[in-house]
């Protein structure tokens, strides 16, 4: 990848000598407003109904599990929270008034239409392999990915700088020739410390080692040669 150039605001970059590109799921292809409503409502909503307490008592409860568990392996996994809330997590997440919030981000389609051809794509997710099989059924986008990787199955999480050299060591691909396009900073921090660089998805400004960012794939697009 050539040095963006920081011009005021608009960061001018190309793709040129970059072979393979890593994207997130949840906040760079998909939209976040499915995850956060299931979680943060829906969920609550329905460990008050089973425990018969009030919904803002279920919300302190299943919050402050959520809190507690938040950036680790268990966070993501849909059987922990079954097992933990009495709730079969996959059924929920398959109802179809929970199916129908599951979105596309803005110039998602777009840019791997435009690179999957000529780049590696390699879909990297730290969600559970069952929630990308439900995420992937409304909106099949495993077509364009040579690989899809659900972090957890190489026993570590993005948020951990091995699961990055697990990853390449899988993948067999040079990191001085590849990209993340990630949403989490916490990612792209134990990226760069494994020597993957990123550009960030995202509605803030990081401040991370001169890392663009942009509010979505199609800004990113827009902003390549
Ligand atoms: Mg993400």
């Amino acid at each position: 990848m050539s040095d963006c150039i920081n011009d005021d605001t608009v960061y001018v970059m190309d793709l040129k000598g970059l072979e393979n590109i890593l994207i997130d799921m949840d906040g760079v292809l998909l939209d976040t407003v499915y995850d956060n409503f299931f979680w943060q409502k829906h969920i609550p909503l329905k460990y008050a109904e089973l425990n018969e307490m009030s919904e803002d008592q279920a919300i302190k409860i299943t919050h402050t599990l959520f809190n507690y568990k938040r950036g680790c392996k268990d966070w993501y996994d849909l059987d922990y929270w079954s097992n933990m809330l009495k709730i079969d997590i996959e059924q929920e997440k398959l109802s179809s008034d929970m199916i129908d919030r599951i979105k596309l981000k803005d110039g998602a389609i777009e840019f791997l239409e435009n690179y999957h051809k000529n780049k590696n794509l390699f879909l990297v997710t730290n969600a559970h392999r069952k929630t990308l099989d439900i995420k992937m059924k409304k909106i099949p986008l495993t077509k364009y990915f040579k690989m899809v990787i659900c972090s957890h199955e190489l026993k570590y999480i993005k948020e951990e700088i091995s699961f990055w050299f697990i990853l390449r060591n899988k993948l067999g691909i040079d990191y001085e020739k590849s990209l993340l396009i990630e949403d989490t900073i916490d990612n792209v921090k134990s990226a760069y410390h494994a020597g993957l660089k990123s550009i960030i998805i995202g509605d803030f400004t990081p401040n991370f080692k001169n890392t663009p960012s942009f509010k979505d794939l199609s800004s990113f697009s827009s902003s390549l040669k």
